[in-house]
Parts: C-alpha cells; structure tokens; sequence
C-alpha cells in the first residue's frame, strides 16, 4: 500500500498515512486532529528484494563470442 505525507497547516506537523491509492487525495486529518491538511510528494515505499541487479557474470570459455582469452587477463 502506496504511503503519503501529509502536512497539516494548523500545527505544522508533517505524517505519513497508509492508504490505498483511490483514496490519495482524501482529506487526511493530522494527528491532532486538524483538517486542513496538505499532501506532500508522495513517497513511494520500496518493498521487496533486491534482486533485480544481480547481473549474470561472464563466463569465459564459452566458444560463442570469438574473444579468445580476454577474459582472464591472460592476453597480455
Ligand atoms: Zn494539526
């Protein structure tokens, strides 16, 4: 669920709120209980792993690219 920040212009107090993203621009009362409030940039929560940028290491000795020997500093 997205998270969104809020900052109420009564008190000046700035939260975060969890909510589904319909309801993104919903007035959100802050936490003293004031309702004129403003919605910051929304801050994206970054869940999950971080797999993604593991990257295939090349393996030398494949015979497909016609490089030769390049791979393991042989080649000098
Ligand atoms: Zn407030």
């Amino acid at each position: 669920m997205p998270r969104y920040e809020y900052r109420c212009k009564t008190c000046g107090a700035t939260f975060e709120m969890r909510r589904p993203m319909s309801q993104s621009n919903a007035p959100a009362p802050c936490p003293e209980g004031h309702g004129d409030t403003v919605k910051l940039l929304s801050t994206v929560a970054v869940t999950g792993t971080a797999s993604a940028s593991a990257r295939p290491a090349p393996q030398s000795g494949g015979g497909g690219g016609g490089g030769g020997c390049c791979g393991g500093g042989c080649c000098g």
